[in-house]
């Protein structure tokens, strides 16, 4: 080996902990899934210090006196990262899915008051407790699949006292739990009954003192608006996230989930970090969206559980050259789905994403959907270890099964972490 002892035992070479023997999928690289066969991972403190073969990764870390881990040949992948959910609300909708299946329609059940406004119902008349509680053991089966990043909305309060209670415990997931928590007030997601004859003063409400109030409480790193023809207007969204951009806070956008009305072009006009679902996309949306580098989060278990018939237009955004991200969007009514392999499976049987785009959209394009680039998201010298430990004999099995889970282990952190 052409490294000389005293390399060896350079400061640089500190290392905290070396895992060998391991197939590591970077996700960085040419390489499909920029794998490495039979390589070596060297971490310091929380950061990931060293990436190579396993035979020099072994020989630095004897001459350093460095614990050597063996991986016993499973896969490692960087931590993944849930870039969309509803994670905290009060509830559920189970009554809507038994009604549905005997034959109501969404108006049927939307007249009778169900629909978001019972989960509104639900989440306002919750303690934070139990929505902390509630959202806790939705979150652990994330964590159980190797998710170390997720991004939480609010949205289910749609009063300022609910919202601030929401982003609170989502705040407090992250601070509780090892895992990072990116907290995103979507404060445009329905019109409360309180304001059914005041549309314009709720935005007004939202894009002023209530984003004001909760930016300046640290709870808002992210806003959002579920901008559609059943929802809120292209205008509407316009003025949120113009006050949003005056704060210097990020955006994401709900575009295109049931038509297009040109959201996503207002989302990448704001340079939103991500516009989500897409499901209805013209030409020049694609474009604008890769002209401003906002990344295209698919949600393919809400496709699945409003049985929808139109998937996203993936050639298009291909060709675009729109980055692609898969989220769960758990949520109480459209998809109550608490598993990222699925969502991974979804991608694939349901758009026709390859299994590596599925997992890109898991890892690396995800990160980039929450600005979170530099930190996470694929497996380089200096990002954070988070990892995730697999039990697959190639990483497209993470896409291939429905049921099950292969993770062996997760590290956040530089930490195995207990799930
Ligand atoms: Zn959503």
């Amino acid at each position: 080996m052409a490294v000389s002892y005293d390399v060896l035992k350079s400061p640089d070479n500190d290392w905290d902990q070396v895992w060998i023997g391991a197939n590591i999928a970077t996700m960085a690289g040419a390489a499909p899934y920029g794998s490495i066969d039979n390589a070596a991972l060297a971490i310091k403190g929380e950061r990931i210090a060293w990436i190579g073969a396993a035979a020099e990764g072994h020989c630095r870390a004897q001459a350093q006196g460095t614990n050597v881990r063996d991986a016993q040949g499973m896969w490692i992948t960087p931590g993944l990262i849930d870039c969309h959910t509803h994670l905290v609300y009060g509830g559920n909708r189970v009554e809507e899915f038994e009604q549905r299946l005997a034959g109501a329609s969404y108006e049927d059940i939307a007249r009778a008051g169900g629909g978001i406004q019972s989960t509104v119902r639900a989440t306002r008349s919750s303690s934070r407790d139990s929505l902390y509680e509630s959202a806790l053991a939705r979150l652990k089966c994330l964590m159980a699949e190797g998710v170390t990043t997720i991004e939480i909305k609010s949205g289910y309060g749609l009063d300022l006292a609910a919202e601030r209670r929401l982003l609170e415990v989502a705040r407090d997931l992250g601070e509780t739990l090892p895992i990072s928590v990116k907290k995103t007030f979507l404060g445009l997601h329905s019109l409360p009954p309180e304001f059914a004859a005041q549309r314009q003063r709720f935005v007004d409400e939202v894009s002023g003192p209530w984003l004001t109030a909760l930016a300046a409480a640290g709870l808002v790193d992210a806003v959002d608006s579920f901008c559609e023809g059943i929802a809120f207007s292209v205008p509407e969204t316009e003025q949120f996230l113009r006050a949003a951009k005056k704060l210097e806070l990020s955006s994401h956008v709900h575009a295109g989930q049931l038509s297009d009305i040109g959201a996503a072009q207002l989302a990448a006009k704001y340079a939103a970090l991500s516009a989500d679902h897409l499901e209805y996309l013209s030409a020049e949306g694609a474009r604008a969206m890769a002209a401003a580098g906002t990344v295209a989060v698919l949600l393919p278990t809400a496709y699945f559980t409003l049985r929808q018939s139109t998937p996203p237009p993936i050639s298009l955004l291909r060709n675009a050259g729109v980055p692609l991200a898969v989220a769960t969007d758990s949520n109480p009514g459209t998809s109550p789905c608490t598993s990222i392999l699925l969502a991974l499976s979804m991608a694939c049987t349901l758009f026709g994403l390859t299994p590596e785009e599925a997992l890109t959209g898991v890892t690396r394009n995800a990160a980039q959907a929450l600005g979170l680039s530099k930190d996470v998201g694929t497996i380089e010298v200096g990002k954070r270890a988070d990892l995730a430990f697999w039990r697959i004999e190639r990483p497209a099995q993470l896409c291939y099964g429905l049921g099950g889970n292969p993770c062996a282990a997760v590290m956040y952190r530089g930490k195995i972490r207990d799930l």
